[in-house]
């Protein structure tokens, strides 16, 4: 593996949300990054585009944005310059990085290892600058190695399927056999759908007549695809439901369809997530005894143990990826991801 650092005193391309408006996304040449003792210079490889990225760049997002700020938290690349208090990492490992940029040592859930839900965090793309540059400054405990039999192309999309670990092994529990149902085919939607089938759960993924791209996607990881009405597979067994319902909608009126397919002493995973307010009742959960369990980021071992499921080749992230564009025509690679014609974009620096 090469990589040929750069000047020091060149700029480069970066993808800058700079305002709060829609649309605020242009590319601005940025200086290099200066790194502090505990950090490393990353120089990007690959950055996937996020449905994160989308909503900052549609202003539709809910959360606070430092602007201007360089988007794009999926990624990974070679290490460049290591800070002198770094130890274990070296110039010319490979690497991807996790999205915690900022954290607080001292926060009772760092201390658990749970830093992902330390509320003081902040991440790539909002918070500090992020990886759709040529180099990213990033914290040394946040790195993880990747074999180099992973591209980066695919190595750089750890992270969306880091949350879809969490959300279909940690915060839910599958059996083989069960039958599970996936609502909303985008990224996330399609990657916990991919992960049910490997703990196998017979699994159906359900989306809209919008969606019919992404769900044909679905089908190449042996899922069923539904468009429309979920509740005759939910209860094809047994009549009583499916066992478990992971909810990855980017509008969270799809609770109310996950509580009503849900088997008795059912569960549901919520990784999707939309401010709207909900108007319906959820005396279901109660009748039902349904688990009902949200489920955030991800954390180092998730991380570990996704760069092995994808080294092996167990997990393969190659049918989701749309297409890989250069960090200038960041536009495209958006646009087509906004409109579904492909479920993920990735990006490469100029
Ligand atoms: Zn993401």
């Amino acid at each position: 593996m090469t990589y040929h650092p750069a000047s020091p005193t060149m700029k480069s391309a970066a993808v800058v949300n700079y305002a709060p408006e829609k649309g605020s996304v242009e590319v601005r040449e940025i200086e290099k990054p200066t790194i502090g003792p505990d950090d490393v210079l990353l120089e990007v490889a690959n950055v996937g585009v996020c449905g994160s990225d989308l909503h900052q760049w549609t202003a539709d997002h809910s959360w606070p944005v430092n602007y201007p700020v360089v988007l794009g938290h999926e990624f990974g690349g070679h290490i460049v310059e290591v800070g002198k208090e770094v130890e274990h990492w070296k110039e010319g490992d490979r690497v991807v990085s996790e999205t915690a940029a900022i954290i607080s040592k001292d926060n009772p859930m760092t201390r658990r290892g749970l830093y992902n839900l330390d509320p003081t965090r902040k991440g790539f793309g909002y918070g500090v600058n992020g990886a759709m540059t040529k180099y990213v400054r990033v914290p040394s405990r946040i790195l993880h190695h990747v074999p180099d039999q992973l591209p980066f192309e695919q190595a750089c999309l750890t992270e969306p399927c880091c949350v879809a670990y969490n959300a279909v092994v940690k915060n839910a529990r599958i059996e083989p056999g069960d039958r599970v149902i996936v609502l909303g085919p985008g990224t996330i939607g399609i990657l916990c759908a991919a992960m049910a089938r490997l703990c196998g759960a017979e699994v159906a993924i359900v989306g809209l007549p919008q969606d019919a791209h992404r769900l044909e996607i679905a089908k190449q990881y042996g899922c069923e695809v539904i468009i429309g009405d979920a509740k005759p597979w939910a209860q094809q067994r047994d009549g009583l439901g499916c066992d478990g319902v992971i909810d990855a909608a980017g509008a969270s009126v799809t609770l109310k369809i996950a509580l009503d397919i849900v088997r008795p002493a059912g569960w549901i995973s919520k990784v999707g997530w939309g401010p709207q307010p909900l108007g319906f009742n959820i005396d279901p959960l109660v009748q039902k005894n349904i688990t009902l369990q949200g489920s955030f980021s991800h954390n180092w071992p998730i991380w570990e143990r996704v760069i092995a499921l994808l080294s092996s080749g167990q997990f393969d992230v190659k049918p989701i990826i749309g297409g890989v564009w250069p960090v200038t025509e960041w536009h495209e690679a958006f646009e087509k991801m906004h409109k579904g014609e492909v479920v993920k974009s990735v990006l490469r620096p100029v």
